[in-house]
């Protein structure tokens, strides 16, 4: 719209998209210094396996955004996203508490599976955007990595059943 073009930043879709890709650019690359921390806290096994695999995943997810921003001809920093800052925050404070192994582990999967959930939301309206913008390929890379968060909070949803048990005995 060029009559309001002038002093505005986000003047379309395709400046929002760009914007919250930014947003996901952040909260993976802080993912990459969590993780892990979060895989060291973990007592289980099965779940320090888990974070690193996630971990593994992770790197992969960056260079998928770092391939769309090249597409794009846009750089991906300058944005922080907030809401990372303060899911990570909350995990480094569980990753800190004196608590019972199993304890901390089920402490560890909450707080993963919020850092999760903000991920779906966040690459499910990329997805979206990059779909009505005609960006195809966008679209493939951003559901790929929208299904392995899906499939890693199915994960821990499915070790917290046990690791929850055993929390509760403890
Ligand atoms: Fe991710
Ligand atoms: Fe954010
Ligand atoms: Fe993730």
């Amino acid at each position: 719209m060029g009559l309001f073009g002038l002093g505005v930043k986000l003047k379309d879709l395709q400046d929002l998209y760009v914007e919250q890709l930014r947003d996901l650019y952040s909260a993976e690359t802080q993912l990459l210094e969590a993780l892990p921390k979060m895989g060291a806290a973990a007592t289980a096994a099965e779940l320090k396996q888990g974070f690193s695999n996630h971990l593994e995943e992770t790197r992969i997810q960056v260079q998928r955004l770092d391939a769309i921003f090249q597409d794009l001809g846009e750089q991906p920093g300058g944005h922080t996203c907030k809401a990372m800052q303060g899911l990570v925050a909350e995990g480094s404070d569980m990753i800190k508490e004196k608590a019972n192994p199993a304890v901390k582990d089920a402490g560890l999967i909450a707080a993963a599976q919020r850092i999760e959930h903000y991920e779906i939301a966040g690459y499910g309206t990329v997805a979206t955007y990059a779909k009505v913008l005609g960006h195809q390929q966008h679209l493939e890379l951003l559901r790929q990595t929208e299904s392995e968060e899906k499939a890693t909070d199915s994960k821990l949803t499915a070790f917290a059943q046990e690791i929850n048990l055993e929390a509760a005995q403890a």
